[in-house]
């Protein structure tokens, strides 16, 4: 399937590694033109050769912290008009929200909700005079069916998908999308971190804790990255302009409702 999206240009946050860079790469094979966002530099430029080498689509690589005001004028300099802008940043700690300071609490909400929605808001109008745009933010299973330990993301991510419900109707008579895809268990870093930690905690050897964890989801398996940046670039197509204001979980079944 051609998704019609040739040509197209992204902005990609957060997308030297894991999921990010998943997305990434599926629009970069689909012809699209990424500017990719990450803090690590070394990474960053590594994951833009690769990404090169493998669609020979132009990559432009930021190094820049999406959470902070200059960082995001350095994506939006380096991609002022994107046709697609992809909102990922790194998840909040895990922990007890009796810890949980009003500065920890304002760092999560502006990583995982208040930089995404200034993102929307500096493009949004754009792809709106230009009639096509799409916006895909990358939340977590957890605003559906919290985590323990993960107050901080879900509690941040759903003021964002609260957010998003309310405009994503406004725009999309300008054929402009905005959905939020919600992963599971993904195979990543940040996947192996989580686990490192809980098996700590638990006593038990990084292997028995990723069997566990396995074993736990109805795939008997964590998701591979490229299925979820496949999904995402479905999302960005020409064809999906009919769907917007979506949470959309990729989970492998772990969310056990019929809906
Ligand atoms: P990952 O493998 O750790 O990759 C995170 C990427 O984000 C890296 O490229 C990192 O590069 C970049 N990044 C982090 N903070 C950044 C910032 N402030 N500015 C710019 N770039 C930044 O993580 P992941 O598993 O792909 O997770 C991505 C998001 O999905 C997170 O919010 C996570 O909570 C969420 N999520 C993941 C899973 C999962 O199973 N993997 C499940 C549900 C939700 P630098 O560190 O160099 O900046």
């Amino acid at each position: 399937m051609d998704l019609g999206i040739r040509g197209r240009k992204a902005l990609v946050c957060a997308a030297s590694k894991g999921l990010g860079r998943a997305c990434a790469l599926s629009l970069a094979r689909e012809g699209v033109g990424v500017t990719i966002v990450a803090r690590g530099e070394p990474a960053l430029l590594e994951t833009a050769q690769q990404i090169r080498e493998q669609t020979h689509s132009p990559v432009i690589a930021v190094a820049a912290d999406i959470t902070t005001e200059e960082g995001r004028q350095a994506a939006l300099s380096a991609c002022p008009d994107p046709d697609i802008l992809i909102n990922n940043a790194g998840g909040p700690p895990p922990g007890d929200f009796r810890q949980w300071t009003r500065e920890v609490w304002i760092a999560a909400l502006n990583a995982n909700m208040l930089t995404p929605i200034e993102l929307i808001k500096a493009t949004v109008d754009g792809m709106m005079a230009r009639r096509f745009g799409r916006i895909v933010n990358i939340t977590s299973s957890a605003v559906k069916q919290p985590i323990d330990q993960l107050g901080l993301s879900s509690g941040a991510r759903a003021g964002l998908t609260g957010f998003v419900a309310g405009l994503a109707r406004q725009t999309v008579r300008y054929n402009v999308t905005i959905n939020n895809i919600l992963p599971g268990p993904f195979e990543t870093e940040r996947l192996w971190s989580t686990l490192a930690l809980a098996a700590k905690t638990a006593r038990r050897t990084l292997d028995e804790e990723a069997a566990l964890r396995r074993a736990q989801n109805p795939s008997s398996r964590f998701g591979d990255p490229a299925e979820l940046g496949d999904l995402c670039a479905f999302l960005c197509s020409a064809q999906a302009g009919y769907i917007t204001g979506q949470n959309i979980l990729i989970d492998g079944g772990a969310y056990p409702g019929v809906f």
